[in-house]
C-alpha cells in the first residue's frame, strides 16, 4: 500500500519529493515505536488504532478530492467521472464509520470506556436511520458533486461509526475488530477507484474480503450470527445474567496449595493444560513448558487445550506457546479435546476464564449463552491458576470455579506454575 500510495503521488504531482520522504520517514518512526513498545496482551487494541489509521487515509483521500474542483471535472467526465465520484462518497462513508468504530474499539480494549455494552433502546433504529440518510446523501453528492451532501455523508458516518461499535462488547470484540479489518481494506479499495490506481484497488480488495473470511471463521467459532453481534437489541446483552458472583461461590469455592496440585499430578496419567489471556499476562509460558516437563517425566501425557478466542487475539496462545517451543501436536483444538475431558485426570486451567465458562452451556439467559467452551468442568479434577475470584473480558462469574471438582490455586500464573514445579522436582 505504501508503494502504491508513493507512485500515485509521483506519478500525478500531488507532492514534492521531500514531502513525500518526510512523511514515510515520519510515519516509519511512529509505527514502528508503537508496534515495539505494544505488549502481546495489547495487540488487539493496536490492531483496532492501525484499523482505524487505514480508514482514515482513505477518509483524508475522499475528502481532500470530494471538496477540491477536480469533483466536479470527475462528474462531467462521464462514467468514469462517475466511477471517480461514486468512490468519493463510497470511501467517505466506510472511511469514517471505519476510523470512529476503531477509535471506539481502541478505547475499549483500553479501558478507556467501560468494556461493556453501552447504548439505549431503540437504538437500532437511529442507526437504521442513520444509514438511509446517509445512502441517500451519497446518492445526492454523486449526481451533484455538491460538497454540502458529501458533509452530510461524513457526520452520518461518524455517528454510525460510534453507534456500531459502543453497543458491543464483552466476548463479540474479536469479531468486530475483525470485521472493521474488512471495512479499513474495501475503504482503501474504493480510495483506488478515485485515485485510478490498481494497486490500490488489489491490495484493498484483499484486505477487505480475508477480514470477511476472518470475520466468519470467528463467528462460527464463538457461535455467533454477525447479526447478532452488530444489531443484537440493547437490553437483551446487558445485565442479564440471573445468578450474582456471590450466590454462585459462597461456601463453594476450595483452595489448594502447589504441593497439593503437585500430587495429584503425580498420580495423574493424562494431564491437559488450558491456557488464557492470564498466562500471556504473566508471560508464563516458558515455565508451563517447563511444568509440563516436569509433568511428563513421570510418564504423564500431557496436551494442551486452545480455544479461538483464548487470549486477546486469534492465535494468541498458539503464539505463545510456540514460542515456548511447546511441540505443535501437543496443541488440541477445541472439537479434539472436548470429547476426551471426561477421561482427563487433571485439567490445569492457567488465566482462562471466559472460555471455561459453563454459563456458555447452561445459562440462557447468559450473554454468552451458545459460544462454544472448552469443557474443562468434566475433567475428574479442575484446577484452576489466577490471582482471584475476579471476572475475565466478558465481566461474568464463572461457576466452574464452586464445582465440586474444581480446586482453585490463587496466585499469579508465572509464580503459581514454578512453584508447581519446584513441588514436582522435590
Ligand atoms: P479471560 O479474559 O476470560 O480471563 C483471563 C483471566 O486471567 C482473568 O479472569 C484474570 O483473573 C486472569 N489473570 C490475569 N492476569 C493474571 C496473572 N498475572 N496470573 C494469573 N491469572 C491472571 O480470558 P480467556 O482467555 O478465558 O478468554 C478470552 C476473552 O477475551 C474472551 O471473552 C474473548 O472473547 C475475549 N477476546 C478475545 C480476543 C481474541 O481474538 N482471542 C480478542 C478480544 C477479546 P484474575 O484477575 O483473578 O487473576
Amino acid at each position: 500500500m505504501l508503494l502504491a500510495i508513493v507512485a500515485t503521488l509521483f506519478d500525478h504531482s500531488i507532492l514534492s519529493y521531500q514531502w513525500i520522504v518526510a512523511g514515510i520517514v515520519l510515519g516509519s518512526i511512529l509505527g514502528a515505536l508503537i508496534a515495539m513498545r505494544a505488549k502481546m496482551t495489547a495487540i488487539p487494541q493496536v490492531v483496532a488504532l492501525f484499523n482505524g489509521l487505514g480508514g482514515g487515509a482513505s477518509l483524508a483521500v475522499a475528502v481532500a478530492n470530494g471538496i477540491s474542483d477536480p469533483a466536479v471535472a470527475a462528474l462531467s467526465a462521464g462514467l468514469n467521472g462517475l466511477t471517480i465520484i461514486l468512490a468519493i462518497a463510497l470511501t467517505t462513508l466506510i472511511g469514517a464509520i471505519t476510523l470512529i468504530g476503531s477509535l471506539v474499539a481502541f478505547a475499549k480494549l483500553q479501558a478507556l470506556l467501560p468494556g461493556k455494552p453501552i447504548g439505549f433502546t431503540g437504538l437500532n433504529v437511529v442507526s437504521g436511520l442513520l444509514l438511509v440518510l446517509a445512502l441517500v446523501a451519497v446518492y445526492q453528492f454523486t449526481t451533484t458533486a455538491a460538497v454540502p451532501w458529501l458533509m452530510v455523508v461524513l457526520a452520518c458516518s461518524v455517528c454510525l461509526g460510534l453507534l456500531l461499535v459502543l453497543p458491543i462488547g464483552g466476548a463479540d470484540m474479536p469479531v468486530v475488530i475483525a470485521l472493521l479489518n474488512a471495512y479499513s481494506g474495501l475503504a482503501v479499495a474504493c480510495t483506488g477507484f478515485i485515485m485510478n490506481n490498481t494497486l490500490l484497488i488489489i491490495v484493498g480488495s484483499l484486505v477487505g474480503a480475508s477480514g470477511l473470511i476472518l470475520t466468519k471463521i470467528m463467528c462460527v467459532a464463538m457461535n455467533r450470527s454477525l447479526t447478532h453481534v452488530l444489531f443484537a437489541v440493547m437490553g437483551e446483552t446487558t445485565e442479564t445474567t440471573t445468578v450474582g458472583a456471590d450466590a454462585i461461590y459462597e461456601g463453594k469455592v476450595k483452595s489448594t496449595s502447589a504441593e497439593e496440585v503437585a500430587m495429584l499430578l503425580e498420580a495423574a496419567s493424562h494431564v491437559v493444560v488450558v491456557p488464557g489471556f492470564g498466562m500471556a499476562m504473566a508471560q508464563a509460558q516458558h515455565a508451563v513448558r517447563e511444568m509440563a516437563c516436569a509433568i511428563e517425566a513421570n510418564g504423564t501425557n500431557v496436551d494442551y487445550a486452545i480455544h479461538p478466542v483464548a487470549g486477546r487475539m486469534p492465535g494468541h496462545m498458539n503464539v505463545l506457546l510456540a514460542e515456548a517451543e511447546v511441540p505443535y501436536e501437543k496443541l488440541m483444538e477445541m472439537d479434539t479435546i472436548n470429547p476426551q475431558f471426561p477421561q482427563v485426570d487433571v485439567a490445569i486451567v492457567i488465566g482462562a476464564n471466559d472460555v471455561t465458562n459453563p454459563m456458555a452451556r447452561e445459562d440462557k439467559n447468559s450473554p454468552i449463552y451458545g459460544m462454544p467452551i472448552l469443557n474443562v468442568d468434566k475433567a475428574k479434577t479442575v484446577i484452576v491458576i489466577k490471582r482471584s475470584l475476579s471476572p475475565g473480558f466478558a465481566g461474568l462469574p464463572n461457576p466452574l470455579f464452586a464445582k465440586d471438582n474444581t480446586l482453585m490455586l490463587f496466585g499469579d500464573a508465572k509464580q503459581s506454575v514454578t512453584a508447581i514445579t519446584t513441588a514436582l522436582a522435590s
